[in-house]
């Protein structure tokens, strides 16, 4: 799991992921960890088969186990 820092002070930000500037920074501390949360969810990102029907798909994150039209159907079928 990479690692996602923000480093700075007063208007500038800069993001660093394993240590390595990533991205063009950020004006203010509240913005830079917007910023690193879309980061870090994006490097959570990784190609895994659905639960249900085995499908390759990119999963959002590691609770995430089925994919899009797995979803849909279980969302449908507890109306
Ligand atoms: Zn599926």
């Amino acid at each position: 799991m990479a690692t996602v820092e923000i480093r700075g002070s007063g208007y500038s930000f800069a993001l660093f992921v394993d240590g390595q500037p990533h991205g063009t920074g950020a004006s203010s501390y509240e913005k830079a960890c917007i910023k690193a949360n879309y980061l870090e969810r994006m490097l959570a990102r990784v190609d895994r088969p659905c639960l249900c029907c085995g499908a390759t798909f990119t999963a959002a994150g590691r609770n995430n186990r089925m994919c899009p039209a797995c979803t849909d159907f279980a969302a449908g079928a507890m109306i």
